[in-house]
């Protein structure tokens, strides 16, 4: 689902993010992205988003080498086959959670009607089918971040990246949201997640572990390039 190889990033001012990265991740599976801020994790997952493009290296998402895209393509594989949660939900104030989740879908050029009844079965999947008429402000966080999720898959994605996605809720809150990133797994999704929470990156089945824009350890690759310099 994700291959980049020998991916650099370097922000203008210098600024060096990544430093030839290379990383697979197959159809199907769920990882954690761990490391100290500034190490990089949002530059990898917005690369691998198509948000961003590299310096350098190549990137492969879903079998498409982004390189070879134009701006109009890349934004077509992205509202296709990739959905975004962040920290900080992203909704859009004063609009109901249903609509909120519609907005999601005009890329697919659907009418209104078959875009809110989407965005209704995508929200019952999410736990939220009670609170379809609620604006984000009448939310308690943990719902906002549901809401973030179903406008994420209401398009079915194959690849779901969330960037510190409990990091703005409390702990029972972020559990519920990790339950549900669990279930989406389980439902076939990739899924990609940034995480300072020990715990959360333990519970799930690979860890990536990122310093000054390199990986420095992937659970995946044990006695490879990467963890050379642990006790063996
Ligand atoms: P993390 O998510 O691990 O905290 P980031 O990927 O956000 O790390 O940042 C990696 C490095 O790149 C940091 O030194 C950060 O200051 C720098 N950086 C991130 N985004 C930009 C940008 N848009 N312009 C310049 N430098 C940036
Ligand atoms: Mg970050």
């Amino acid at each position: 689902m994700i291959a980049l190889s020998q991916v650099t990033k370097t922000y203008p001012g210098g600024v060096t993010a990544l430093a030839s990265v290379t990383l697979e991740i197959a159809r199907g599976e769920m990882a954690a992205i761990v490391g100290p801020s500034g190490s990089g994790k949002s530059t990898m997952l917005n690369t691998i988003g198509t948000l961003d493009r590299p310096t350098s290296g190549s990137v492969r998402i879903d079998g498409y080498d982004i390189a070879k895209l134009s701006d109009n393509q890349l934004s077509a594989l992205r509202g296709t086959r990739i959905g975004f949660v962040f920290q900080q939900f992203h909704l859009a104030a004063n609009v109901r959670a249903l609509d909120n989740v519609a907005d999601g879908l005009l890329y697919t050029g659907l009418g209104l009607a078959e875009r809110r009844r989407r965005a209704k079965l995508a929200l019952e999947r999410v736990g939220l089918a009670h609170r379809v008429g609620h604006e984000p402000h009448e939310l308690s966080g943990g719902e906002r971040q549901r809401v973030a999720i179903a406008r994420a898959v209401a398009g079915d994605p194959p690849l779901l990246l969330a960037d510190e996605p409990t990091g703005a809720l409390d702990s029972v809150a972020g559990a519920g949201v990790m339950d549900l990133l669990h279930d989406l797994h389980a439902a076939g999704t990739t899924v990609l997640i940034i995480t300072h929470d020990r715990e959360i990156a333990a519970s799930l089945p690979r860890q990536v572990r990122m310093r000054d824009g390199r990986i420095i350890a992937d659970s995946a690759i044990s006695d490879g390039r990467h963890a050379r310099s642990g006790a063996a």
